[in-house]
């Protein structure tokens, strides 16, 4: 049966096409437009939708490189099923808030707004941020069935990829709405337990074909207003990521190219088997390490990606930058692997330190040989 054509954001793209386009979101106050850059590769054959999208926050761009490297080795003429990629979904939070010299902000300068707090927007009464989470909902992510969200570890950590699956609870549990309004209200009475049951057996097949060697498992109450709850109360599958950071290209790009062939390997989109590393982990407790104070952050040497620590070993020192008096000794908490590392020199009270996955909380692992 011939594949059907798809439009999206106005342009039209064949079977076996590639294309390039922008979801027009609204105008700012000089009249600037917003738009949200895409590229859509329509599959010759059958197969499912999915979103690749990354940079809700601006400070995080790697995911935007990975999916560029990625997607240029997909062929649209020997796919199957239809790749949806936003890679840059917020694209004023790059653009500006911080400079381009520091990988812009989290929040949409326009209206200081999270684009992963405001599910699944609004085109009425609503801030910008609000719109431009509406558009993407209505035009690209309602026709999907699978979603990936990249994030990184930020101008000031570099992270190896890590699958952050974001499951839901056994009781169905969802949070309430934001105080002011800006969210989504959940799914109702929707989740049932055969419906959990499928859904968190495809999130947690998806975040093991990933191939990341650390998957960090959470089954914490829904929340409606991420991107990721959003998806999770409307039959789509999503898969939190994380890979690179710093703004720099270096290994975790590649490995973030290998996952996300990956994801598309097990979707059946496209041929061969997943590339996985030796040993993969899945842990329930996952530290996100930050310092109490500011300073110049010296890292020890040798905590790098991947080592694993015991707890209280040192991971850095936080120093005055005048006085050379230590501030702070940065102790692991846990037994854990290093997932993501401090790269930048200044920080402020509550600066990221380190991602550390805790190795006493593995519920599961595998040996791929
Ligand atoms: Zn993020």
């Amino acid at each position: 049966m011939p594949r059907e054509t798809i439009t999206v954001g106005g342009v039209i793209v064949e079977p076996g096409q590639r294309a390039y386009g922008s979801l027009y979101a609204g105008h700012l106050a000089a009249r600037t437009e917003v738009r949200i850059p895409f590229q859509v590769l329509n599959g010759m054959a059958d197969g499912p939708n999915i979103c690749l999208e990354a940079t809700l926050h601006g400070w995080e761009p790697m995911g935007a490189e990975i999916l560029r490297r990625a997607l240029l080795q997909v062929d649209p003429a020997r796919l199957r099923g239809t790749i949806y990629c936003l890679p840059l979904a917020n694209p004023f939070s790059v653009e500006f808030g911080g400079s381009v010299e520091s990988t812009g902000t989290r929040v949409n300068p326009a209206d200081l707004l999270d684009l992963n707090r405001v599910w699944p927007g609004k085109r009425e009464n609503a801030w910008l941020t609000e719109q431009m989470a509406y558009v993407i909902w209505t035009e690209v992510l309602s026709r999907c069935q699978y979603l990936v969200d990249y994030h990184d570890g930020t101008g000031a950590c570099d992270e190896l990829p890590v699958a952050f699956p974001h499951a839901i609870p056994e009781d169905g549990a969802v949070q309430a709405t934001l105080a002011d309004g800006v969210g989504g209200s959940g799914g109702g009475n929707r989740l049932t337990s055969e419906y959990i049951a499928d859904m968190n057996g495809k999130i947690r097949a998806m975040a093991e074909a990933f191939g990341s060697p650390v998957i960090w498992w959470r089954q914490t109450p829904v929340n409606p207003a991420m991107i990721s709850g959003h998806c999770l109360l409307n039959g789509i599958v999503p898969l939190v990521v994380e890979a690179g950071g710093g703004g720099q290209i270096d290994f975790t790009i590649d490995q973030g190219v290998t996952c996300t062939l990956n994801i598309l390997k097990h979707l059946g989109m496209i041929d061969g088997e997943p590339v996985l590393p030796e040993r993969q982990l899945m842990v329930e407790q996952y530290v996100v390490y930050r310092s109490r104070t500011g300073g110049f952050y010296l890292p020890e040497s040798g905590i790098a990606l991947g080592v694993e620590v015991t707890k209280g070993q040192l991971l850095g020192q936080v120093i005055d930058p005048l006085t050379s008096e230590i501030q702070e000794e940065c102790r692991s908490p846990v037994n854990g692997m290093i997932i993501s590392r401090r790269i930048k020199m200044p920080i402020n009270p509550g600066g990221y330190i380190a991602h550390i996955a805790d190795l006493d909380s593995t519920i599961w692992s595998r040996e791929n040989g």
